[in-house]
């Protein structure tokens, strides 16, 4: 668990030991009524197994910082008086999430609540650029974000980026981006400079940055669909493949924080060269840059990086509805090395959700991807293929927003007990996915 820097838990003049187990205990009540949902003082009390008089002056100080307030009153038993209930509130905090890939910018600012506050995402091709261009755009972005926190009178605890890359945390320095062509980049120094230069001042919240798809495992474990699910594996499907692996309910990071480069585990030595200079690593197979590659010529609007990826995504959804077969190839091959490589996956981590954040495209227009990866993995005719968060923001952005609320909340992440079962549950992240239960289930 991450401890946060900001004044908003600052220990005060109170003895160390004595801050940390308030600072613990708030954050017991605070998980409580995120998980539990609203309730009165005195059954918090019982189901924490803190006193009474402890609960209530808890509840007092997240009152007035702005995470809980008085809801209904309460009427379920027969004997004593009726109490007042207490519920989550935290409109008023927000947690910013920047994503940097490739061919886009997107900021996402997300209440404690896990609601929207604001997010905005611009076409950027950060490969073309000097890093110290883009993070002049970055520094723009999230100054619009905070600029909107202010307006809309919600304060910003913590602001994330996520990067595709291998990120040294501690030095807040992108170590090595394959893909943006970035080396030993001080991210955060070059974020809190210019977020200074904009406002006179240094920001007052934590910047942070970390691996993309790390982020999006944590924000997923933390809030997401599968929250609570102790050994998890998510994948991020942009041009890169990443993977952020959680076992045993901790983030796997490796002996230099490197872990979940899933995306440069080699299929093919035959195969195209990679960011990484190496050939045939899974992410040529499966990620956009090689579904665009196999689905049109250089020259063809689907491979042009100054266009939004929506809309690249678009024509490839329009050409594979009106059947085009180079389109539809394409998709097809990109499902086929999907569940190739997940099922490596899945034998090494024995994760019990598989999550495929960015496979929209794979899944709006060939169902049948998913049943390949499914079936790959070893899905029998009853097994669940199930739907992810029902929301827009890409998964990496969520995820950074939520690490920023949840690190500066000091929420750790829900452990609750797993349910065993022989088979991990295969989430893809798009709302309404076509690739549902019924879909998967009928024809796996
Ligand atoms: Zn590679």
């Amino acid at each position: 668990m991450t401890v946060s820097s900001s004044a908003w838990f600052a220990a005060g003049r109170q003895p160390a030991d004595q801050a940390t187990v308030r600072r613990s205990n708030l954050a017991l009540v605070l998980r409580h009524l995120r998980e539990a949902g609203p309730r009165s003082r005195a059954r918090i009390a019982v189901e924490t197994g803190l006193n009474k008089g402890t609960v209530s002056s808890l509840v007092a100080e997240l009152v007035e910082r702005g995470l809980a307030r008085d809801g209904e009153v309460e009427r379920g038993g027969a004997i004593g008086r009726p109490a007042q209930s207490v519920e989550l509130d935290g409109r008023r905090i927000g947690g910013i999430g920047v994503e940097i890939n490739v061919d886009y910018l997107s900021v996402l600012v997300l209440d404690l609540r896990n609601s929207v506050v604001f997010e905005h995402r611009v076409a950027l091709d950060v490969q073309a650029l000097a890093a110290d261009v883009v993070l002049d755009a970055v520094s723009e972005l999230a100054g619009r974000a905070l600029d909107e926190c202010a307006r809309l009178g919600v304060a910003p605890i913590g602001m994330t980026l996520a990067v595709p890359a291998l990120v040294d945390v501690e030095a807040g320095v992108v170590a090595f981006a394959p893909n943006l062509h970035w080396r030993q980049v001080g991210v955060v120094g070059g974020v809190i400079d210019r977020l200074a230069a904009r406002t006179g001042a240094r920001p007052a919240f934590p910047v942070m940055v970390d691996n993309d798809a790390n982020l999006a495992a944590l924000g997923e474990f933390a809030m997401g669909s599968v929250a609570g699910t102790c050994d998890l594996v998510y994948l991020t499907g942009a041009t890169g493949v990443g993977g952020g692996v959680i076992v045993g309910g901790r983030l796997l990071r490796g002996a230099e924080g490197f872990s979940g480069e899933v995306g440069h585990i080699q299929l093919d030595p035959a195969g195209h060269v990679c960011g990484c200079g190496r050939r045939g690593c899974w992410e040529t197979m499966v990620g956009l840059a090689g579904l665009f590659r196999m689905a049109a010529d250089e020259h063809d609007v689907v491979r042009n990086p100054a266009l939004d990826l929506d809309r690249r995504l678009e024509v490839i959804r329009r050409r594979a509805e009106t059947g085009d077969a180079r389109t539809l190839d394409a998709l097809s091959r990109v499902g086929a090395a999907l569940g190739l490589g997940a099922s490596v996956l899945v034998n090494v981590f024995n994760p019990r959700a598989l999550v495929l954040g960015g496979c929209e495209t794979l899944a709006q227009t060939e169902p049948r991807n998913m049943l390949r990866v499914a079936r790959a993995l070893g899905y029998g005719g009853r097994r669940r293929v199930g739907e992810g968060p029902a929301s827009a923001p890409s998964a990496q952005s969520a995820g950074a927003a939520r690490s920023s609320v949840v690190r500066d909340c000091n929420v750790s992440p829900p452990r609750r007990a797993s349910r065993r079962s022989a088979t991990p549950r295969l989430s893809c992240t798009r709302p309404r996915c076509s690739c549902s239960t019924s879909t998967a289930a009928s024809r796996a």
